[in-house]
């Protein structure tokens, strides 16, 4: 690779389309395919750094927070919680977004539901949405909605967030603390996880407690992937995974793809973005040497997390890959580590 080659990146995590729900713009979806859009990730800088897409996540934030800074899009701001035609009403119009995404793109986005279709969007150079689910909450008010999801694209599914829900107990926990912040899936999660895996889903345990991290492990018989997560040796995070756990994902075939949200990179779990791109890398070389190069990927977080001044966003990303090189990352290495293992396989 030369230093003007960019590696293609496909990337595990982002949470783009909640920031469109939760965008004041007049049109956010225009602003994304044509314009320029506040935050991480939009089309153009996207093709300039090579990012082809990855897994978009429709996730319902918390309502907290929800009321604090966008008050305007909830039915009642005095609640104290969504009402359950809530839930279900922000899941739907996340997944619109992406098909709205799709749709006035004039063919430059894909909503993909195959390896084939991610491989040809690299081939025409168009990015791939592969959508994800992350906390089903909603899927605990109206069950049939898991068909209509699938039916529109859903291949990804996190099946728990930091909330209890009807599924499981959430990771809610302060710094330092294991991932062991409660009981496991309920019989209802385990259901779910059986009939997502028959439908052939990628099943993510990135927000899941250690016990239903096992539960998961259990019953699913399949690669299992934490698509944002990193480690819990080099950051004491209750959302990043012990070297059991790391040894679990990898005897499943499965994946790691590594956070960037300095507050799971960094030692102290700060919330500091005075947070140099080495850690990054320490925790890419951690996960490969517990994994195997074959099993680490990006999980970036973009437009869901604290990311570090170097990499202010997306057309920063070199800056990481230079980092790689400079930390003796080879050019096959790097590549396996932004797409090739991902979508290739290889
Ligand atoms: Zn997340």
């Amino acid at each position: 690779m030369n230093a003007n080659t960019k590696p293609v990146i496909f990337d595990g995590h982002n949470d783009l389309l909640t920031r469109l729900w939760l965008s004041s713009a007049a049109d956010p979806v225009h602003d994304f395919i044509y314009g320029t859009l506040p935050g991480h990730l939009d089309l153009q800088r996207c093709q300039e750094a090579n990012w082809m897409g990855g897994l978009f996540s429709i996730f319902l934030p918390p309502y907290a927070y929800v009321k604090n800074n966008h008050p305007d899009k909830l039915a009642n701001p005095s609640h104290s919680d969504f009402t359950p035609q809530e839930i279900v009403d922000i899941c739907c119009e996340q997944l619109k977004l992406a098909q709205q995404l799709e749709a006035r793109s004039d063919g430059q986005i894909q909503i993909c539901t195959s390896l084939e279709q991610i491989q040809a969007c690299q081939q025409n150079k168009q990015l791939a949405i592969v959508l994800h689910l992350e906390g089903a909450e909603f899927l605990a008010i109206q069950p049939d909605l898991l068909d209509v999801f699938y039916e529109a694209g859903l291949r990804s599914i996190g099946p728990l967030w930091n909330r209890k829900s009807l599924f499981g107990d959430g990771l809610n926990a302060s710094f330092p603390h294991s991932p062991d912040t409660g009981s496991g899936l309920t019989a209802q999660g385990k259901d779910l996880i059986l009939k997502c895996s028959e439908k052939h889903m990628l099943i993510d345990v990135s927000h899941m407690n250690e016990r239903a991290f096992w539960d998961t492990i259990e019953i699913a018989c399949q690669p299992i992937v934490a698509t944002h997560s990193n480690s819990h040796a080099l950051c004491q995070q209750a959302r990043n995974l012990t070297d059991q756990q790391l040894a679990a994902i990898k005897q499943s075939d499965g994946l790691v793809g590594v956070n960037f949200d300095v507050a799971f990179l960094r030692a102290d779990g700060q919330r500091n973005t005075q947070t140099s791109l080495d850690v990054i890398v320490d925790h890419l070389d951690y996960l490969i040497d517990h994994l195997g190069e074959d099993h680490v990927g990006f999980g970036s977080d973009f437009d869901g997390c604290l990311l570090p001044d170097e990499l202010s966003d997306i057309s920063q990303i070199s800056m990481l890959i230079e980092r790689m090189q400079q930390r003796h990352f080879s050019d096959q290495l790097i590549e396996k580590v932004t797409s090739k293992k991902l979508v290739y396989g290889a």
